[in-house]
């Protein structure tokens, strides 16, 4: 899986993309993560990638020029194959340009399990007052947000929607370490990535409680089912506590 991201601020990614699993995974070659500076897409000596909306207004937008030019470019190159997964899980190589919105669709755990069979996303950051609706109606396919709130760009709902659909794809992180997660339930499918769920389980289901080392801390004890080493017992505990 490939992921081109547009941005104005390219520095931004390299502190996140390079620890960690996302590190792992891109050293792997089961992800490759490419940031775009917008500011090379530009004709001008100033390297202008904004200007004053039409109508009047407070700030600035970004313009459509330097986006399109970026997403040809990104367009124009063939995205690899980056790994080699198994026959069954083989992922068809599809492409979806997403716009960073504040009023776009919300991200969800769903659309993070759709787009991880994806071979290539190209996420368009926004900064600013936002991006000339021009991108939205004919550049990108979706326009989507993290959640109902605003922030200053959309260099980290990049990040979030990276790493959300990166941890899905295949080898990235252990298999069983899905399973049973928060929202790892699909209604309509009646699996849990992937897995056949079992009875009693719900959609956007929480996952239960987590415990580890030291048995008690303070006066704040591990619930004893958890240590009684009764595997039927544990997962009736698991089960109950699973919201
Ligand atoms: N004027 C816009 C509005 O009222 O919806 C907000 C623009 S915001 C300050 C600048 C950029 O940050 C947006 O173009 C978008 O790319 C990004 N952004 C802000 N909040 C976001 C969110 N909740 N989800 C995704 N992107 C967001």
């Amino acid at each position: 899986m490939q992921f081109d991201i547009i941005t104005i601020f390219p520095d931004m990614f390299e502190s996140y993309f390079s620890e960690s699993i996302i590190k792992r995974a891109q050293d792997k070659k089961l992800i490759k993560i490419n940031i775009h500076n917008l500011r090379d897409y530009t004709k001008d000596k100033h390297k202008t990638v904004d200007d004053t909306p039409y109508g009047g207004g407070a700030g600035m937008v970004l313009k459509v020029e330097p986006i399109f030019a970026a997403v040809r470019q990104v367009k124009s190159k063939k995205f690899p194959p980056t790994a080699d997964p198994p026959k069954a899980e083989k992922v068809k190589s599809k492409r979806k340009i997403i716009l960073l919105s504040a009023k776009g669709k919300k991200f969800d755990q769903k659309m993070a399990r759709k787009f991880s069979k994806l071979g290539q996303i190209i996420l368009i950051c926004g900064r600013y007052e936002g991006v000339d609706e021009r991108v939205a109606k004919h550049i990108a396919d979706e326009e989507i947000s993290i959640g109902d709130y605003v922030l200053t760009g959309g260099e980290l709902p990049a990040m979030i929607i990276t790493d959300a659909i990166s941890r899905l794809i295949p080898g990235v992180i252990k298999k069983e370490s899905l399973l049973e997660e928060s929202f790892s339930f699909d209604k309509k499918s009646g699996k849990e990535n992937g897995r056949e769920a079992g009875s009693g389980k719900r959609e956007a289901r929480r996952e239960y409680p987590q415990y580890t080392k030291p048995e008690v801390f303070r006066k704040w004890r591990t619930p004893k089912v958890l240590l009684s080493g009764n595997h039927k017992k544990i997962e009736e505990w698991k089960e109950k506590h699973t919201k």
